[in-house]
This record gives C-alpha cells, structure tokens and sequence, in this order.
C-alpha cells in the first residue's frame, strides 16, 4: 500500500487551493484503500463523490503535497460519518429498559450481550437480567447463563419449549417483580437473512418494546454489510450497531458501510473474546484504520500546527508595534476558545485563581467568545482594519449581520480598544507588569 501512494504523495509541494485534477489522482488511491478495507462500493462511490466536491478548492498547507491535503480531507470526512458523537447506550425511560441484541449467527451476539452487562453493571452500577431467546440453536440458552455465572450477571431461569416472545415477556416481568433497571435480550440469528428470523424478532421487538435495538456484526462482514444492515433497519428498526472481532485482520469498512446505510450510531466495538474486551466507539482510530493512512494524516496536522505557531508569533509581534486590529483579535478569539476558553487559558498560568472567580463571574464563556467571532465576522475587512469608521448605522449593519444587538457591538469594540491600549502597555511592562494590568482590567 505505502509504495502506491508513494507516487501521489511525492508530488512537488506548493501552495494554494487544491486542483480538481490534484483531489482525482489522490481519490483514486483512497477509493482503492476504501475497497481494500472492505467498504461496500455503493458508498465507497458516494463518499468519493461527496469529498471530493468538498475537497476541490480547499487550501493546500504550506509544506505539505496537494495529494497530503486531500488524504487529510477524506480522513476528516470519514471521521465524521463515522459518528464523532459518543452517544453510549440510552437508559432512560420507565425501568426495567430493555435492550435487544439482534444479528446473524455468529456475529457476537451472545458474548456481546455478556460484555455490555457486565459493563453497565459495574460502570453504571445498573441491576442488569439477561435472557437468551435462541431456542433454535442447541444449548444457545445454556451458553448465555455460563456467561452470566462468569460476569455476575442474572439470567433469567431457562424454561424448555417457551417460544421467543413469551421468553421476552417473562424477562420483563420477571424483571420488573425484580427491580431490575436493565434487561438485555439476546436473540437468535441464522446463517442468512431470512423472513422467519425477522418475523421473530420483530414480534420480539413488539413484545418488549427495547429502548435499544442493537445489530450485532462481524468486522469481516465485508460488502455483505450493506444487505444485513439495510434489511435489519428496514424491518426491525435498529438504534445502534456494534462491531465485533475488530481484534482480528478486518480494516473495519463494515463500520462505514453500516453507519451510511443506517445512520445508526456505532456504540461498541468487540476487540476479543473475553468479557472485558470491549471498547466504546472511537470514530478517528476506525477511520485511520480504515483509510490506512495515518502517517499522512499525522503528518499533514503537524504542518496545521506549525502554521498556527507561526501566526501566533507574527501575531506576538504585531502586538508588540501596537498594531493590533480587529482581524487580530478574531484570530486570539479563535485560539482562546480551542484552548478551553479564557478559563483554560487562566488555568494554565500560576497563581490566577481569584481572578478566575472573577472571571466566572464575568461570565466570560465560550458562548459570549463565540458571539464575538461572529460580531467581527459580519464586518467589512476595511472595518476589521480601521474600526474607528464603525459608526452608528454600520454598528446596525454588523448587529443584524451577526444576529447580536448593537450593544454587543460597542461592547466587542471598547474590549478591543482596551485590549489594543493593553498591547502596548505590555510590550514596555514586561510579563509581571503584563499580568498587574490584567489584574487591574478585570
Ligand atoms: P452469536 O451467534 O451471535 O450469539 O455469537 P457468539 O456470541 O456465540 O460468538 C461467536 C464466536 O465469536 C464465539 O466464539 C465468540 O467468542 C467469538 N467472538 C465474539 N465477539 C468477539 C470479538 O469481539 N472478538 C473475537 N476475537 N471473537 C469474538
Ligand atoms: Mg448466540
């Protein structure tokens, strides 16, 4: 793999806004690594598709190649799709929630439902049940109260010949006379999609009314992810998907296939067969695993931030001349809030604490940084440079533009005259007199 990239990434590095021609050559390695991880065509199609509009036109960063930027792009794009939302398992509603583990056989079902009770007993100390509702398969029902005895997890008592919706009836009451918060239902699979299978776990789902219904599969699961996912959603209406035996070889484009044919959050990941060996979803590690890519991504956010170190020192240096404008202070808005917002920022310095309280009093948050951003966003660039032409009717203009009140438009403007007047008080103060004067503005 790395020595067919080789050839895009090569390439002569240069500047400005990446070529429809740059994003197709380096789409047709990511379209081959897309296939290669075993991420159904359909969406591998549209994906390409998607990213690629995307990409034509955004900047290249300095030192690195057009082909570099756009691996980063599609990366992003994948880590998006993928979910960056961790949304855990939704508990809420009256107790005991149900929550069914639907799939075909083989995927992990069983074992899956054991990891995730184990888990919410332990984790979010719940009183958990578990109930097998597999009479097709041999012993399936035996196999999960070996698992409960492992994990200290109750199972429901097994009763021979009792069909599968009334086995779920009787874990909910029983669960219910019990005060059990959770009920995990593992249901039986087969080998293919078939309707009896579906018929029964729709009834199934009829019967319990699970606040999660969660399709279990196979990472190796392949182009197939598609047919099962799909039929699954479409029949049963799922709520979450878990991807299991992601431990083995599987570059994990079940997970994509999956989530675009659902939209489905991915909740858990299967990373072996012990009962520990179970992970919340992180979209960026299965992104990177599926692109296969990540020294380029590494690599490309290197240079992200060397060029942000870079501003913030020239910017230093505009401070210190005492030419600091309004675009300038848009840039130390930005920064603030990636550092966790001007709290974080006073965390990192010694002996600030009272301020703090001051400062939370002040209410200076991430919400009123954001304001900020968007107040100067609406003004012109001649504005942002000069904004001492900012008079009455343009305060109207910038106040609508930016959904903010013309108040907050003399308040942005007065915080950046202090500011400005505060720049050159520091660049003859020195660092101590800089924190003094701080001090004394708050
Ligand atoms: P079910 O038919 O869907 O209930 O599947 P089972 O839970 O019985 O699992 C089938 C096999 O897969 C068992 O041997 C499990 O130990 C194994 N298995 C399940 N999850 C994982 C996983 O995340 N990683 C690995 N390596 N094996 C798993
Ligand atoms: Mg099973």
């Amino acid at each position: 793999l790395t020595s067919r990239l080789g050839s895009v990434f090569e390439g002569l590095k240069r500047r400005g806004a990446l070529k429809e021609a740059d994003v197709k050559e380096a789409m047709r390695e990511v379209r081959l690594a897309l296939l290669e991880a075993d991420v159904a065509l359909p969406v591998v199609k549209s994906f390409i598709k998607t990213v690629t509009d995307k990409a034509v036109g955004a900047e290249v960063l300095k030192s690195v190649t057009p082909g570099q930027q756009v691996v980063k792009i599609v990366n992003d794009a994948l880590v998006e799709m993928l979910g960056s939302e961790n949304t855990g398992l939704n508990l809420l509603g009256e107790p005991p929630v149900a929550i069914m583990m639907v799939g075909l056989q083989g995927s992990g079902k069983t074992t899956s439902t054991a990891k995730i009770a184990k888990r919410l007993t332990e984790k979010e100390r719940k009183k958990v049940m578990m109930a097998s509702l597999d009479v097709a398969r041999p012993a399936a029902q035996e196999q999960l109260a070996v698992l409960g005895e492992q994990v200290e997890v109750k199972t429901l008592p097994i009763v021979p010949g009792q069909q599968p919706v009334d086995i779920a009836k009787r874990a909910m009451q029983a669960a219910r006379l019990g005060g059990f918060d959770v009920v995990m239902l593992d249901t039986a699979g087969r080998l293919h999609i078939d309707d009896s299978l579906m018929d029964e776990v729709a009834a199934v789902k009829a019967a319990a009314g699970p606040s999660e219904t969660i399709l279990v599969a196979d990472a190796m699961t392949g182009q197939d992810a598609v047919t099962v996912a799909d039929s699954f959603h479409k029949r049963i209406g799922l709520s979450g998907i878990m991807l299991t035996r992601i431990d083995g070889d599987a570059r994990g484009g079940a997970a994509l296939s999956m989530r675009q044919v659902t939209d489905c959050p991915i909740k858990f990941l299967g990373t072996g067969e012990k009962m520990d060996e179970l992970e919340e979803f992180h979209a960026d590690r299965i992104a990177g695993r599926i692109l296969g890519m990540g020294d380029v991504v590494s690599l490309v956010e290197k240079a992200a931030e060397t060029i942000e170190q870079e501003e913030a020192e020239a910017l230093a240096k505009k401070m210190q001349k005492g030419e600091f404008d309004l675009d300038d202070m848009a840039k130390q808005l930005k920064q603030m809030r990636k550092m966790g917002g001007m709290e974080g920022l006073m965390g990192m310095l010694p002996g600030v604490g009272k301020m703090k309280q001051q400062m939370a009093g002040a209410n200076i948050d991430d919400k009123m940084i954001l304001r900020q951003e968007a107040i100067i966003s609406s003004m012109t660039k001649k504005e942002r440079q000069n904004p001492k032409v900012i008079h009455a009717s343009r305060k109207k203009r910038i106040a609508a533009g930016s959904g903010t009140s013309v108040q907050d438009v003399n308040k942005l403007l007065k915080q950046h005259l202090m500011m400005s007047k505060m720049m050159k008080k520091v660049s003859k103060l020195g660092k101590k007199g800089f924190m003094r004067s701080l001090g004394n503005m708050m």
